[in-house]
């Protein structure tokens, strides 16, 4: 079920592009192989990016034992966010120019995943970046597992916005004689680049790398 708004996810400014569709934020979080997360100490704001991965219906992230923003996320609500920009939107005026894009945000706690979900979270994490390569891999050791924290935040709050199509300009800039139309912008995957010492074959996630959708 799509949950509701809440006050700090309900979309005011140009809220005809706002979505609470679980698909369509799954489809944002899926596309993404980073989010920033936004948190607060005694120094101030920081807004970090980092590492990131859905299983179900959280978004997982991952660090060192030691890392200050796992630490702090422990003990406070944050902000995560998510952005694909899919276009430069350039209007007949100055004023209308704007960006397509794809934004999600999620409000809430991260919780730390125990010891029993850790190694299922870090498997589906290598799964995002490789499908297929857990199995290929030296598997983390004791050592490297207790080193690592990995912690998820439940998607339950959250916003979406979309922008996409031509600029909106005035009608009485329609006649001006300017361009104006989108200038597409995404993500591109490019051919692999086998380390110097690695003699082995490419296996299928990187034969497939350079074909696969940018983003997905
Ligand atoms: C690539 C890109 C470029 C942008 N450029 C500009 C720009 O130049 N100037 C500008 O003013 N805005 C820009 N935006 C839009 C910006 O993200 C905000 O939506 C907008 O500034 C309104 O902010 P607000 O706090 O006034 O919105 P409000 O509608 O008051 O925000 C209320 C709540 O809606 C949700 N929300 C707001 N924005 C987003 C979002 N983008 N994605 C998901 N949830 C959201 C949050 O939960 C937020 O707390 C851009 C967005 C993207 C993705």
């Amino acid at each position: 079920m799509n949950p509701a708004p809440t006050p700090r996810t309900q979309v005011r400014r140009i809220a005809r592009n706002a979505s609470y569709d679980t698909g369509l934020l799954h489809a944002i979080v899926d596309a993404a192989h980073l989010c920033h997360v936004a948190f607060g100490d005694a120094h101030g704001s920081h807004c970090i990016p980092t590492a990131c991965w859905r299983v179900g219906e959280h978004l997982y992230i991952h660090g060192s034992n030691g890392s200050r923003m796992l630490k702090q996320l422990m003990k406070q609500d944050c902000c995560v966010t998510i952005t694909h920009l899919d276009g430069l939107v350039l209007a007949r005026a100055a004023f209308n120019h704007s960006m397509n894009y794809r934004s999600a945000m999620i409000y809430g706690r991260f919780e730390l995943v125990d010891e029993a979900g850790k190694r299922a979270a870090l498997e589906a994490f290598m799964e995002h970046l490789a499908p297929g390569r857990q199995a290929q891999v030296r598997p983390g050791n004791a050592q490297e597992y207790a080193a690592t924290t990995v912690m998820r935040i439940a998607l339950a709050e959250a916003a979406c916005k979309v922008r996409s199509g031509p600029p909106n300009d005035d009608e009485e800039d329609m006649q001006l004689a300017v361009w104006a139309g989108v200038l597409p912008l995404g993500q591109a995957r490019g051919a692999p680049l086998p380390d110097a010492r690695c003699s082995v074959p490419a296996p299928d996630h990187a034969r497939a790398w350079q074909d696969g959708a940018p983003g997905c």
